[in-house]
């Protein structure tokens, strides 16, 4: 008989064990058979077999070489699974998945990793479809945060720039073993169609709002200083005493514009 796995903090792992909890979240994924679906951390497969009932196929992506080496078989009466055995910061899904156009990610992730992760599949958009996932409910609301809220930031207007981004429900920590310190959340992130706003380019966006927000107490002329003048913000219509907590990502988007084409 195989050991019961001992959950590993290095690796996030605090598993879903409430039915309902799960039902919910395979229902706001509705996942269908014709679909390409890509599970981050299926762990003991707590999410894995419903959506294989529901699609039938399912490709996951998992670091743990013990859950790796017991989960085939759990799941074997589901569905097929194709797990692979990678870490998912280096995930490439043109390679993992190359006959597929669009992916749908789901995952209830490991929280030490979520921000780089949703960055490092920001920078594939064009191939997901969309993306459901269990975070901290604190990391929800920093992505879906607006202008003046105080958890609004870098990850907000990142985000919010490549996707729309939908917190659905919170989930508390007894739905877990062992139980998280914090509540958490589920999210919806779909990309938008075409881009929402003007950005110039990209690299020249992602280092405005980078400097903006790590010096989110200056004003703006201060907090842009080294990237634009006075004369830039003025030639875009932005106060230059304003916050860069209180700017939309529109409005990062239009200097960020006006630098790359100037
Ligand atoms: N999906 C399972 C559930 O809901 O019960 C497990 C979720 S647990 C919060 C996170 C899972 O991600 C674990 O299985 C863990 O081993 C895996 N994991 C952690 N770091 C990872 C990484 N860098 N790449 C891939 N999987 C990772």
């Amino acid at each position: 008989m195989t050991q019961p796995h001992r959950a590993r903090k290095r690796f996030g792992q605090n598993f879903l064990h409430d039915q309902a909890v799960i039902n919910r979240i395979v229902t706001a994924i509705d996942p269908q058979p014709e679909q390409t679906l890509l599970e981050i951390g299926p762990g003991l497969g707590a999410i894995t077999a419903p959506l294989l009932q529901a699609a039938g196929k399912v490709n996951a992506v998992e670091i743990d070489r013990d859950l790796i080496a017991q989960l085939p078989a759990a799941m074997a009466p589901h569905g097929e699974l194709t797990l692979h055995e990678q870490d998912a910061l280096k995930l490439n899904l043109k390679e993992l998945l190359p006959d597929s156009d669009k992916v749908r990610v789901v995952g209830n992730l490991p929280y030490n990793i979520s921000t780089p992760l949703l960055f490092h599949l920001c920078d594939q958009i064009d191939r997901i479809q969309d993306m459901h996932f269990m975070l901290q409910k604190e990391v929800v609301e920093r992505m879906a945060a607006g202008p003046g809220s105080k958890t609004y930031g870098r990850l907000s207007v990142m985000l919010q720039y490549h996707c729309q981004v939908v917190p659905l429900f919170i989930v508390k920590a007894g739905a877990f073993n062992p139980p998280p310190k914090v509540e958490s959340a589920i999210i919806r992130l779909k990309p938008h169609p075409t881009a929402p706003f003007q950005i110039g380019e990209y690299a020249q966006f992602q280092k405005l709002v980078t400097q903006c927000f790590s010096q989110r107490r200056k004003t703006l002329r201060n907090a842009v200083n080294g990237i634009a003048t006075l004369e830039d913000l003025e030639a875009v219509g932005l106060d230059p005493t304003a916050r860069p907590e209180t700017l939309y990502g529109e409005d990062f988007g239009k200097l960020s514009h006006h630098l790359c084409n100037n």
